[in-house]
């Protein structure tokens, strides 16, 4: 699913998980409302980046083609909580939220820089949340909490984009697919972006996580924001079952 970005030709992925808790969603994108009736930062990013004003881009939308009902959706988990990601999450009011606490408490306890793109309206409809704070396994060797889904998943804390910010690993059963959300680069291109401007915006992962893909080329690795060759050529909401 790809709401997308066409000054930058980006979309941003969310993932259809088909788990033995019905269908996750891993990010929602940006929602009705965003397209609809945004508010000002949401208008003033979307000027900025030229976004489409399409509601038929929207998660919600692009599930309801595929047969499923908002309602099919009980629990979304998210990366972060920046507009561009959780936007959709008043599209399926009865979901269940995951997300890292210190996440949570960052868009409570908002300040400058990166948390200016928390946009309020995303939560006004009072999600319950699931909040994760303690690694209990590793995955890779990176600190790891377990996710409470079949099949295998966990959030991997990548701080530093926000305060809160992880990464999603998921198995897919023929392998291990590895959503380092906005802590790489667009497309996950690892050398697109200059050191300062990762140290400013992306945080300090990505060296190490150029690293580990070297290391397994097995693990698909997905970043935050995928070029929209990704979504015609590359796989698709499809991934996973979804
Ligand atoms: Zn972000």
């Amino acid at each position: 699913m790809a709401p997308h970005f066409p000054r930058w030709r980006v979309g941003t992925p969310c993932l259809l998980i088909a788990t033995d808790h019905g269908p996750v969603l891993v990010d929602t994108g940006m929602g009705l409302h965003d397209y609809m009736a945004p508010g000002p930062m949401v208008r003033a990013f979307s000027a900025w980046l030229n976004v489409i004003r399409d509601p038929e881009l929207t998660a919600v939308r692009q599930l309801a083609r595929l047969g499923y009902p908002p309602e099919a959706v009980q629990h979304v988990i998210l990366t972060h909580l920046h507009f561009d990601h959780a936007g959709g999450l008043p599209d399926f009011p009865h979901a269940r939220i995951h997300v890292h606490q210190r996440e949570y408490t960052a868009l409570q306890r908002p300040r400058w820089g990166m948390a200016l793109a928390y946009d309020p309206l995303d939560f006004a409809h009072g999600p319950r949340w699931t909040l994760y704070e303690h690694p209990d396994a590793t995955w890779f060797g990176f600190d790891a909490i377990r996710l409470p889904f079949a099949p295998e998943m966990y959030l991997i804390p990548l701080f530093g984009h926000t305060r809160g910010h992880c990464g999603v690993a998921v198995c897919d059963g023929a392998g291990w697919l590895f959503q380092c959300g906005d802590a790489l680069p667009v497309n996950a291109e690892f050398n697109l972006t200059p050191q300062w401007l990762n140290r400013l915006a992306i945080g300090p992962h990505v060296r190490r996580l150029r690293v580990f893909a070297e290391a397994h080329p097995e693990v698909h690795i997905l970043a935050g924001h995928m070029r929209t060759s990704f979504f015609k050529n590359g796989p698709d909401s499809k991934q996973n079952g979804g």
